[in-house]
Formats: structure tokens, C-alpha cells, sequence
């Protein structure tokens, strides 16, 4: 009996201490590359063909990663590991489209913020990047070899496919969860883009953040306003007696909208109040204004869970990509 104890907690050792330290000695960021490797035209001095200079913010410098390991990182990052096979596919096109666009080997223009880097790792201005260390932090031992072999039979099996419109790569937007609806680029930010064009995206409703209901005391509304738009002038009372919705969007959100004596757009009301979505409601409460908002994020290109409900209903990524992105082709390029 004292035998079988012993292998029990050698077990557990093994299981709980030796394989996550394996597991993390071996998913550090791919070190730079020594000098004498081929070096891409375009690219820093060392930097191999066919890996991505990607800045690391938590580290403050450029590692060299071949693209399809850095794809990996960023649909580990962007999307959630639980989504069917065909919508990560899907993702990881996307990632590998928008890497394309900026990487300086294929002629792109590189991260605007970082001289020397093809990308950075920040979601706000490139794509969020993840290494297998925080992957594994992220989803916990019992889920990460499922979830990662799952990614990286989705990575492969689409290696190298990009998506072009007009034979050039596009910029891949996406969002996380959409009210049923996506949206024109022109109608979120002025610019008319011809592939993001505004189209039906059912099955939103599994997402956690389909409907979000925040209340917001109307001392803290007047406030937010008063400070946005100083020379606004609106009823401190009831401030919400004087909004009104003037021009819905394509996608059915909220384009442009009166407050008191100002025009303002939906996305900036939006953001002045940290709403999920431009597709919001209000009614008052009490001593609060009650916003009801459907779906989460700017609505333009792919809607994440709504590509997820694609390939639940057995869509292919080429359908999802195609349904999200008009008029646009999948192909497998050479870098
Ligand atoms: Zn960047």
C-alpha cells in the first residue's frame, strides 16, 4: 500500500510541478536571430525570411517569430479557444491577413508606433499576441493541450491563405458580438471601405455580452457631458428628455443623435459613457439613466460569434470570410 501511496505522489509531482515547467521553458517568445541567417530584403540586419519582427510591450523589444507561430499567439489571444473549428480558421486568416498588410518582407509599411517592428502586440493599435506560457496560464493545464492543438491544426491546415480584395490584402476587422447586424465602415468612422459592407449576422444571442443594461446616476451623466461639450446647454434634471436619435446606421445602431443643443455621433456617446455597443436605448430610473445595449464592439467586418454560429451551422472559414468581408477571395500566398 505504502508502495502505490508513493507513486501516487510522484504522479501528482509530475503532473501539478515537472510538465507546466517543461510546458513554459519551452514557450518563451523565439529569441532573435544570430547573426549569418538570411536576411529578408526590407528587413533588419539578421532577421530571417519568413518571421515577423514583433514588438513585445511587456518586454520592450522586437523578437523575430516565424509568421505562422505568430498567428498562433494572436488567435490565442483574439478569439476564444472554445469556438468551433472553421470560425478560429477563420481568425487565424484574418491574423495572417492583417500581418501581411504590415509586414515590411511583403512589402508593408510596418507598426506605426515602433520603428524596426512588423507588428506590435498591443490590441488597441496591431493585434494582441499571447506566448505559450500565457496560453497555458490562460486556459489552465487541463484545457491547454485540447485548446492549443486545436489552434494549431487550424493555423496549419490555412498556412499562408490571405485575404485579398482587388488582388491586395485587406484590413481584416473584427469585433466581438454583433446586434444582428454588421456595420458600414463609413457609418463608424467616415471611411467607405468596399468589402466592409454592412450584413446579417444571426446567432449573437449565446454571446455573454449580447445584451449589457448599465445604469448611470444622472449627476454623473450631466457631468460626463459637461465635460466633454462645455458649452453644451441641456436640463440637469432630466437630460434625457433632450436626446433624440436623428440617423440610425445600415447595421441599426445609433449614427447621429441630438443632445441638448449639440449634433453628436453615436460612437462618441458610445465611448462617453463606455457603452458595449452604438446600438443603445435609454429610459430613465429613478434616480438614474437605465442604457440598454445590444451586442459588443464597432460592428465593422467579422462578427466572432457570429462567425462561431456560422460554423456551428456548418459553415467553412471561406464561407465565414466571404459572408463578412464583400467581394473578396481566400488564396494561399508565398512570402
Ligand atoms: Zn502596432
Amino acid at each position: 500500500m505504502k508502495k502505490i501511496g508513493y507513486i501516487v505522489i510522484f504522479f501528482i509531482f509530475f503532473i501539478v510541478i515537472v510538465v507546466p515547467g517543461l510546458i513554459v521553458k519551452s514557450c518563451r517568445p523565439v529569441s532573435p536571430e544570430k547573426p549569418g541567417g538570411q536576411t529578408a530584403p526590407g528587413a533588419k540586419q539578421g532577421q530571417k525570411v519568413g518571421t515577423v519582427a514583433l514588438y513585445i510591450n511587456s518586454l520592450k523589444r522586437i523578437e523575430n517569430i516565424p509568421v505562422e507561430e505568430y498567428v498562433k499567439g494572436v488567435v490565442a489571444a483574439e478569439m476564444p479557444a472554445s469556438f468551433g473549428m472553421e470560425a478560429i480558421k477563420a481568425q487565424a486568416v484574418a491574423a495572417r491577413t492583417y500581418v501581411y498588410k504590415r509586414w515590411v518582407q511583403a512589402g508593408g509599411s510596418g507598426c506605426s508606433l515602433h520603428p524596426g517592428a512588423d507588428v506590435c502586440d498591443d490590441p488597441t493599435h496591431c493585434q494582441a499576441w499571447i506566448t505559450k506560457g500565457e496560453m497555458l496560464k490562460k486556459w489552465g493545464i487541463f484545457s491547454y493541450y485540447h485548446y492549443y492543438s486545436k489552434i494549431n491544426q487550424s493555423v496549419n491546415s490555412t498556412a499562408g491563405m490571405i485575404i485579398l480584395y482587388g488582388g491586395e490584402p485587406i484590413d481584416p476587422l473584427f469585433f466581438s458580438t454583433s446586434n444582428g447586424k454588421t456595420e458600414n465602415s463609413e457609418d463608424v468612422w467616415e471611411k467607405y471601405v468596399p468589402y466592409l459592407r454592412s450584413v446579417v449576422s444571426p446567432g449573437e444571442e449565446t454571446s455573454p455580452r449580447f445584451l449589457e443594461i448599465k445604469q448611470i446616476p444622472v449627476d454623473e451623466v450631466v457631468n460626463k457631458l459637461r465635460a466633454k461639450w462645455p458649452d453644451l446647454a441641456i436640463d440637469v434634471k432630466n437630460p434625457e428628455r433632450q436626446w433624440k436619435v436623428l440617423q440610425t446606421s445600415a447595421g441599426g445602431r445609433v449614427k447621429i443623435l441630438q443632445v441638448g443643443n449639440k449634433v453628436v455621433k453615436g460612437t462618441e456617446f458610445r465611448q462617453l459613457f463606455d457603452l458595449n455597443s452604438t446600438d443603445f436605448k435609454w429610459a430613465r430610473a429613478g434616480g438614474n439613466i437605465k442604457f440598454t445595449c445590444v451586442g459588443f464592439g464597432h460592428g465593422v467586418g467579422m462578427s466572432q460569434y457570429g462567425a462561431n454560429a456560422m460554423a456551428k451551422n456548418g459553415a467553412t472559414f471561406v464561407d465565414i470570410l466571404k459572408h463578412y468581408y464583400t467581394g473578396v477571395e481566400i488564396k494561399k500566398i508565398t512570402p
